[in-house]
């Protein structure tokens, strides 16, 4: 008799099917793991502002296949304006020149778009159960038990927390938020408003001491997203999870604000799809407890002000992946985390130098930010931060 007998594929699962997840999916089905993905949104999430991918993450989509796909969505936008507390013009500029990208080679997409891609590259080869969750792990046997909140019960080889910046999986592993969230003094929301403005592949931004308002015209000329964002000192825990009282913080927060602010808080009233956060990073000593890992924002997000969410959660998945491709978790989680850790540090820095001072709280720190993009509007188009892409990306190979 013969044959090869072919070892069992190692089951993991992974919680969260937003940018971290389905890539963590798609690389581990590469090299070999049987994956489940649970995600407790009923549908894939497709809202939100619209993203960067930048640098070494641009590595990450070529070598998934997408890259064109998204090339082809790039909104490509091509003015910033920056407006005076009157509503009059303090500098209109490349968006490049402030955000530190690379014109012609760096991406901006919608969110959703993004997601889908993503999701597209491997629904077909991966389990996906929408509309449920982790409710607890246990460690203690030889793999990771794990009990649903739909009431399943399934044993895994892993789990990955890839739940997002108030990981229910971080939680589990290593206890509540509030020990690793490092707040950075603003709040924000952002929904979509119909496009009365006439813009087009544009964003317009209002500020006063303490405040931003900005209108995202992202090339679909029927809306725009709206963008508010307001220093607060401290984090307003009540109203992470309660949408009234979220709704009520930001219209009193910009209850005197001139230009379009009226009509952008009246539009919150009744938009579907606000998402309103804390400006704040995750900062974790390990990324890892036993057969469980965190990536993404549950790991390590950066902050918006950083631009870099997203491109991290993409080169985070696909540094954790390939430390698995030919390792047991012991060496894979610890290796994953020695050969990102610097790439994550530089990335999550990012939010001190350039990010903050876009939103200045008095009135003479905003005058000096507007004196400043002045000077910018000046400058030659930069070839992006060394933080983009101060990683090289090795490539993997599964053991056979
Ligand atoms: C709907 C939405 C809109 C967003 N809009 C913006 C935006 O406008 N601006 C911005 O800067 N960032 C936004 N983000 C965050 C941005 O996507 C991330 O910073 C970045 O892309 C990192 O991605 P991630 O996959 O690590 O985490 P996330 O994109 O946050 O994804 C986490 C995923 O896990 C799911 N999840 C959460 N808890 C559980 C749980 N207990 N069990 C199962 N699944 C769970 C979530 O539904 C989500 O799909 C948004 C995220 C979402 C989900």
């Amino acid at each position: 008799m013969t044959g090869t007998r072919t070892a069992p594929r190692r089951k993991v699962l992974i919680s969260g099917a937003s940018i971290a997840g389905p890539t963590l999916a798609f690389w581990l089905n590469r090299y070999g793991y049987a994956v489940t993905v649970v995600e407790k949104a009923g549908t894939l999430r497709s809202g939100g502002y619209p993203i960067d991918v930048r640098g070494t993450a641009l590595e990450v989509v070529q070598r998934m296949g997408i890259l064109s796909k998204l090339q082809d969505a790039h909104i490509d936008l091509r003015r910033l304006t920056f407006l005076d507390e009157d509503g009059s013009e303090v500098v209109s500029l490349n968006p490049h020149a402030v955000t530190g990208g690379v014109e012609g080679r760096d991406l901006e997409v919608r969110r959703g778009d993004l997601t889908d891609a993503l999701y597209s590259a491997v629904r077909d080869d991966v389990e996906f159960l929408f509309n449920d969750s982790i409710d607890t792990l246990d460690q203690s046997g030889n793999g990771v038990d794990v009990t649903f909140r739909g009431g399943g019960r399934r044993t895994f080889d892993m789990v990955f927390g890839a739940d997002g910046v108030h990981s229910r999986t971080r939680e589990l592993l290593f206890g509540p938020e509030e020990q690793f969230h490092r707040y950075l003094g603003y709040c924000f929301a952002v929904f979509t408003v119909p496009n009365t403005f006439r813009l087009s592949r544009e964003t317009v931004m209002w500020n006063s001491p303490g405040r931003a308002a900005a209108l995202y015209a992202a090339g679909n000329n029927d809306e725009v997203h709206a963008f508010l964002n307001f220093a607060q000192p401290e984090p307003p825990f009540d109203a992470f999870s309660d949408p009234d009282a979220q709704r009520n913080l930001v219209a009193t927060v910009f209850a005197d604000a001139g230009w379009e602010v009226p009509g952008m808080l009246a539009a919150m009233r009744t938009a579907g799809d606000v998402f309103f956060d804390g400006v704040s990073q995750i900062h974790l000593p390990r990324w890892s407890s036993g057969r469980v890992a965190l990536v993404g924002d549950a790991a390590y997000a950066p902050s918006f002000l950083t631009g870099q969410g997203t491109s991290l959660a993409l080169v985070g998945a696909y540094m954790l992946a390939g430390h698995l491709a030919d390792r047991d978790h012991v060496e894979g989680f610890a290796a994953y985390e020695q050969n990102l850790r610097e790439f994550v540090t530089m990335n999550q820095g990012l939010a001190g130098k350039g990010g903050a001072t876009l939103f200045p709280t008095t009135a003479e720190e905003l005058e000096q930010r507007n004196n400043r993009l002045r000077t910018l509007s000046a400058m030659p188009p930069t070839n992006g931060q060394p933080a983009h892409s101060a990683l090289t990306l090795p490539e993997f190979t599964a053991s056979t």
